[in-house]
């Protein structure tokens, strides 16, 4: 390529940011990735910890569906970065991959700092400056990037920004959110972060607390019920492990009913159920405690005969001091365990965030509207997916997607003949 080469600040070091590093990096771009913290991709490496659940393997029709209300504007986002090229990708950088039982994609080392040591020597390799401790504090006056730095405040003028700042939960990570206020000031639409992928809050006795905190109740279906005047709604059932904490429950199942859960807090009632052997008709658990010798005691009746750990037992007796002894009502109580939540836990154990910039504000390429030249990627836009390798798909995607439009939209400025 001849004549100066093109610059890119992109402001965020996390998934997105890196990815959008790479792209624009790759077609010959000078690319510095600014970060607020002490190094990048702090959450990626937090990810890693439960063995980086990086994308899915179900069919794009379904994959594409989990996003909601955001699945219309993020099916070509997606389609454009779509998960076999994630997958693809990893292997690219020494990291295979392999799909789970429950169809999750996780690379094999089942953590994170591998991947990440790999992708930043690629990332250096192509020319890709990191400037850490770099907070940036908005546009100044001039229109350039304004940074608080160690060496005091350093402003920047790159051809085209990339934002890939991140949402709101986890703030010690790095992604706190300061960055709403910067956009809303320059006529950016943002929807306010709530908790998304959160654990919801239950009143546990003191004995139950101690005694079973840290515990999995192990594949059980959940339940949301809704409570409206003279019936109970089923709203959804997932399925999966459920931690006991000491606050309440956390878990996979727990977090796909992240939006309905949010509802507590505009006032409506929630009960959550949770069937301890969902494999099982009430029929055939009641044939069970019918068969079971008369003069076993409770407990042997629920531990020996229908096999229940003493986790799943405490529950049981925590939700409903008078366990029936009666088959019916009994495995009626095992099926649907009714627990009351209280609430749901905030942003700084929330797994992702809702909110964020608004898809209308932004254009196909994910370039501001009201701002040319400067585009946004990764959680700070305004979608939510359950976990599942949704979040980090998403996160990728939309690093390509507004890179390429970046690289699109410099060569609208500065046309091959006229560098
Ligand atoms: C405990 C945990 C486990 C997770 N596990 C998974 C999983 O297994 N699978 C999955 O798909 N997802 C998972 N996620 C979610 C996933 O990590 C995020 O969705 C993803 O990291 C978002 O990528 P991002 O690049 O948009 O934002 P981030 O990863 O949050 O990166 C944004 C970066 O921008 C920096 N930044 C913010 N403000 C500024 C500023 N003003 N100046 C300079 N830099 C700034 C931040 O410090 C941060 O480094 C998990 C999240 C958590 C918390």
């Amino acid at each position: 390529m001849t004549g100066t080469p093109r610059t890119a600040a992109v402001i965020g070091g996390g998934p997105a940011g890196l990815m959008a590093a790479e792209v624009l990096s790759a077609a010959g771009v000078r690319v510095t990735v600014y970060e607020r913290m002490p190094s990048v991709a702090r959450k990626l490496l937090i990810a890693g910890r439960g063995g980086l659940n990086l994308t899915h393997s179900e069919d794009f029709a379904a994959f594409a569906g989990r996003y909601g209300a955001a699945a219309d504007w993020l099916r070509p986002v997606l389609e454009a970065f779509p998960p076999a090229a994630l997958i693809a990708w990893a292997e690219r950088l020494g990291q295979p991959t392999f799909v789970g039982s429950s169809g999750r994609v996780f690379p094999k080392a089942m953590k994170a700092s591998p991947l990440l040591r790999a992708w930043l020597a690629r990332l250096a390799g192509q020319g890709v400056v990191v400037r850490t401790r770099h907070d940036w504090r908005g546009w100044d006056e001039a229109g350039a990037l304004a940074f608080d730095a160690p060496g005091g405040r350093v402003s920047v003028a790159p051809d085209v920004t990339v934002l890939a700042l991140g949402g709101a939960s986890w703030p010690k990570l790095g992604s706190n959110g300061a960055w709403t206020e910067m956009l809303r000031g320059r006529g950016v639409a943002v929807a306010p972060f709530e908790p998304a992928n959160m654990g919801i809050t239950i009143a546990w006795s003191d004995v139950f607390r101690e005694r079973f905190a840290g515990q999995p109740l192990k594949n059980v279906g959940v339940m949301q019920v809704g409570e409206t005047p003279g019936f109970l709604r089923i709203e959804s059932v997932t399925r999966g492990d459920v931690i006991i904490t000491g606050y309440g429950l956390e878990g996979t199942p727990i977090y796909a009913l992240s939006a309905a859960a949010r509802s507590l807090t505009n006032g409506c009632p929630q009960a959550l159920v949770i069937d301890l052997r969902p494999d099982m008709t009430v029929a055939r658990l009641a044939e069970r405690v019918a068969r079971a010798a008369p003069k076993q005691s409770l407990s042997n009746l629920l531990r020996k005969s229908l096999h229940l750990s003493p986790v799943e037992i405490g529950l049981l007796r925590e939700t409903d001091v008078s366990t029936p002894r009666e088959p019916d009502r009994l495995a009626g109580a095992i099926k649907a365990v009714a627990l009351k939540v209280s609430g749901t836990q905030g942003l700084q154990r929330a797994i992702s965030s809702a909110g964020g910039i608004m898809r209308d504000v932004v254009d196909k390429s994910l370039m501001l509207l009201a701002m040319p030249g400067v585009f946004v990627a990764g959680e700070m836009l305004d979608w939510e997916a359950p976990t599942g390798g949704y979040l980090l798909q998403a996160s990728f995607a939309t690093g390509v997607v507004a890179a390429q439009g970046a690289l699109a939209w410099l060569d609208r400025q500065r046309p091959i003949d006229a560098r």
